[in-house]
């Protein structure tokens, strides 16, 4: 008889699951706290305008055709590939970098500053590209069972590679990059892992290699959010039942089984195995009631940092900017020491502005744009209020305004804005970091939240505070990683 599967959380790590394991023939039920699939690929429709909330790109492409291919199904949504990647600016310097995969086109615009950028360039690829494909089977896309059996594993990565472990990204950048330009600018990429170039440990260069050389970005045509519709779609053949405003807040269960989920109308959900796609430290403290994951002891944890995102809805074009920018200021150390925990790195934020409407018509109306502004901030442990979000938001939209040479503030006709605390409320988020528990040293492989229960047998995890981490491609690998446990599950 096939066996009952309940999932908690609709992100895509709960979505990919589900329908790897509908596919197997398990009985699967979702239950999701929110009215919309997708968690932080979410969607935002207002005013005519449709905004992607969370992730504008992703990377690793085949991870997606893997797990269309492991389900026998075409991809539900179709992607272009991003080049430039994205673009650059800095206050104090009036280029506008363009990140071309093309390292002979990256490299013409660092002729004045960085001499020798195409060789340095090459070298630097090729570190973070053997770096690449030493881990990522060994080490990314490999369950382990115990720390021994992932200390093992370790041991087995090529040892040219142990400095990496020890030595920041930004020392990585350092040791091939002279001029700050190409510092600055081959080091963001950290920031994609929630926290900054100075607290990451060199082995995720390995991220300059995915975004230069190996797969590139892509964009979702139509919008990011086509994933999570395609993917629900996919469901609704499958049978698979996604209960929405169901938040699950208790359980029942044995010694080392979970017998039920229960939701916050005291309902109980029961099944013979659970996935849970909640936050994987934040649930087994706040809903089993885990003493090593009590807020005290998640506070001690490493966090990435929070984020105030905004939506704007502008009645005009903006011909001026292109569609992923980065827009940094002059003082890009002294911010990334202090942009974790210090709110007074909004007083001249860094912030990132994504365009859909540049490549998606339909998102905005006719001579309309729809624009997405991502500022990291510090979470709510250091930054609990914010009653201060419109002032900031609008000293931002201040600041845009004069770097583009135009005023965009009389032009808006829609505002939507999420700051930590709309995060942390809406998907579960503790403090609202924005990308889950950070990736260091002691919360990575084996010593990151296990992505099987320690108590109760048939309980999994999938998502980002487990193992492998944060992104769209590691959610498709975590809930691969669950599900094979699953499968190899004797009860
Ligand atoms: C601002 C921002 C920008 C980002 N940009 C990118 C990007 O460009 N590229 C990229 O690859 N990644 C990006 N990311 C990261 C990416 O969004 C995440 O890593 C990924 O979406 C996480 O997926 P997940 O499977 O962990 O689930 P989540 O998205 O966390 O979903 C979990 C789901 O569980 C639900 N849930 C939680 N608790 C309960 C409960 N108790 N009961 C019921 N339901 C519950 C939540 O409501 C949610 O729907 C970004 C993230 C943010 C916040």
């Amino acid at each position: 008889m096939s066996k009952n599967v309940l999932i908690t959380g609709a992100g895509l790590g709960g979505l990919t699951a589900a329908l790897r394991l509908a596919k197997k023939g398990y009985k699967v039920k979702i239950v999701e706290k929110n009215d919309k699939a997708g968690g932080r690929l979410n969607q935002i429709k207002k005013d005519g305008f449709t905004f992607d909330t969370g992730p504008s790109f992703f990377s690793m492409s085949y991870e997606f055709e893997e797990f269309a291919k492991e389900c026998g199904i075409e991809l539900p949504f179709s992607y272009h590939r991003l080049d430039p990647l994205y673009t650059v600016n800095f206050s104090d310097n009036p280029q506008t970098f363009f990140l071309y995969s093309d390292i002979d086109k990256l490299a013409a615009q660092f002729a004045s500053f960085e001499p020798g950028f195409a060789s340095k360039m090459d070298r630097y690829l090729a570190d973070s590209g053997k770096l690449f494909h030493d881990t990522v089977d060994l080490v990314i896309k490999n369950n382990f069972d115990s720390l021994f059996s992932y200390f093992i594993t370790l041991m087995k990565v090529n040892p040219v590679h142990l400095p990496v472990l020890f030595r920041s990204f930004w020392k990585e950048v350092k040791r091939h990059f002279s001029s700050k330009e190409a510092r600055q600018i081959i080091s963001l990429v950290a920031f994609f892992l929630g926290r900054t170039p100075f607290d990451t440990m060199a082995i995720y260069t390995l991220l300059s290699y995915t975004e230069f050389k190996h797969d590139g970005y892509y964009n979702v045509d139509g919008g990011m959010y086509k994933i999570v519709e395609g993917l629900v779609s996919e469901l609704e053949k499958n049978h698979v039942n996604i209960q929405y405003n169901t938040e699950i807040t208790g359980f029942t269960g044995n010694h080392d089984k979970l017998e039920s989920l229960t939701d916050s109308a005291g309902k109980k959900h029961n099944a013979d195995i659970f996935l849970i796609n909640s936050d994987a430290a934040w649930f087994r403290g706040k809903v089993f009631g885990r003493k090593k994951y009590s807020v005290k002891k998640l506070d001690k944890m490493n966090w990435t940092m929070g984020y105030l995102t905004f939506y704007l809805g502008i009645k005009c074009k903006l011909p001026e900017i292109h569609h992923h920018n980065y827009y940094l200021g002059s003082n890009y150390e002294e911010y990334a020491n202090k942009v974790m925990k210090n709110p007074g790195t909004l007083q001249k934020p860094y912030y990132y502005v994504n365009v859909p409407s540049k490549h998606n018509s339909s998102c905005a109306p006719e001579g309309c744009e729809s624009l997405f502004f991502v500022c990291p901030v510090p979470d709510l442990k250091y930054k609990p209020d914010w009653d201060d979000k419109d002032a900031i938001v609008n000293s931002i939209i201040d600041d845009f305004s004069l770097r583009i040479g135009k005023d965009i503030a009389p032009e808006i006709v829609s505002k939507t804005i999420y700051t930590p605390v709309e995060w942390q409320n809406h998907f579960n988020l503790f403090r609202g970091s924005g990308l889950g528990l950070a990736h260091s040293l002691w919360q990575i492989g084996a010593l990151r939240p296990a992505n099987f229960d320690e108590k109760f047998k048939n309980v999994f995890y999938a998502g980002a505070s487990t193992h492998p981490g944060a992104g769209l491609p590691m959610a498709l690998i975590s809930s691969k990683l669950a599900c094979k446990r699953i499968e190899n599950l004797n009860i």
